[in-house]
């Protein structure tokens, strides 16, 4: 397993530190940072902490002391995509159409079935990735209520994942003219520009995520892992059903064809079948077998780097393998831990549909969180 190759191919890795400081030191301009799912289990022992310690909360208030006006968490934008994404599938099911859906929370998958699979795009979810649904929202939503010009509002999202670079420079992920998502720095960039700014990260005080992005179910956090995804769009989907939790004794794992790990439950008398490619080693062949009509998929989640984003190329370089599952462990610990395990429960994407969206699924969500792609030469 290699962990400094970047899967979209990248031979550099783009640095965006300076425009971030140079956005901070701008009076004019409200800068605002969200941090994806992987980074808070990812960078304690940079700072001299154990290497198990969940550190959102410093996160938080290190961001504040250098400068951002606004932090957010994409673990909330992630709650918002398994709303999306579970409506998608359950209309797709009904329609008998572009059925097994793809996942396209990982932009390294989706290039490469841009540029592989060309007559296969169809069947990725149109639903944008959670960075690019909380840069969307807040440039047209948050920007409102607080009554800033969409325009100065500077965006910046702290990724795991060079790929993530490359998906905010999509012209796709532009709403009226502005792109959702400014400037992404990786999870090695925020551990420069902490210390360039020398916050002492062992003797601060953890602080929250700001209003109306603050509040995420265990779900949106699972975004991080392998299989993940897979997981939070499952208990969305049973939810939305059965109006009940969907837990353990109701699943069923198995593998599929050459081992491609999968799951099944039954929602109601409906049946679900999802698989999870981990990797892109032996994709071509992966991915004959999940399309196969017998195996009955419905959802196939990709995510290009080893374990998921725990794993990304933005991440502390490491080669050790243990620390990356030690990473998915904690995650899992945070899921196992928390009292709000499903998107469906999460009171601040309740509140984001009430004064903004309207419903899962309605014109404004269409516009404001889909998206859509097209082939692309492989050269490119
Ligand atoms: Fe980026 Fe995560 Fe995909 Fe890796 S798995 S390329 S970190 S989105």
């Amino acid at each position: 397993q290699c962990v400094l190759v970047c899967p979209t191919g990248a031979l550099t890795e783009r640095q965006n530190i300076a425009e971030v400081i140079d956005a901070i030191n701008n009076p004019e301009i409200v800068t605002v940072a969200q941090i994806a799912p992987s980074i808070s289990v990812s960078i304690a022992s940079e700072f001299g902490m154990k290497a198990t310690k969940d550190i959102n909360g410093i996160i938080y208030a290190a961001l504040r002391k250098i400068g951002f006006d606004y932090v957010f968490d994409t673990s909330v934008a992630a709650d918002i995509s398994s709303h999306e994404m579970a409506q998608e599938l359950l209309d797709r099911k009904e329609n008998g159409e572009s059925i097994p859906m793809l996942s396209s929370c990982c932009p390294a998958w989706v290039k490469f079935v841009e540029q592989w699979y060309p007559n296969r795009i169809n069947l990725l979810s149109a639903v944008k990735s959670p960075q690019q649904i909380m840069g969307s929202l807040v440039r047209n939503y948050f920007s409102k209520t607080v009554g800033i010009n969409p325009s100065n509002i500077f965006s910046v999202s702290i990724m795991p994942c060079l790929a993530k670079k490359f998906e905010a420079q999509r012209e796709e992920m532009t709403t009226r003219g502005l792109s959702d998502v400014d400037s992404v720095i990786s999870t090695r960039e925020l551990v420069r520009l902490i210390k360039l700014y020398g916050i002492d990260m062992q003797n601060i005080e953890t602080q929250h995520a700001d209003k109306p992005f603050n509040i995420r179910s265990s779900a949106g956090k699972l975004f991080g892992i392998s299989g993940g995804a897979a997981e939070a769009i499952a208990r969305m989907i049973y939810f939305r059903i059965t109006s009940k939790e969907l837990v353990d004794k109701n699943i069923k794992e198995e593998r599929i064809g050459s081992g491609v790990k999968a799951f099944s439950f039954k929602a109601a008398g409906h049946q679900f079948r999802f698989a999870i490619v981990n990797g892109l080693k032996n994709i071509h062949e992966i991915i004959g077998e999940v399309l196969k009509p017998e195996n009955e998929i419905d959802f196939v989640e990709v995510m290009a780097c080893p374990g998921g984003c725990v794993n990304g190329g933005g991440q502390p370089f490491t080669m050790d393998e243990k620390s990356v599952k030690q990473r998915a462990k904690i995650i899992a610990e945070i899921d196992e831990a928390d009292g709000i395990k499903c998107a469906a429960k999460n009171p601040s994407v309740h509140a984001v549909y009430e004064e903004f969206l309207e419903d899962v699924g309605s014109e404004k969500s269409k516009k404001f969180l889909y998206t859509r792609y097209s082939p692309r030469d492989v050269l490119l």
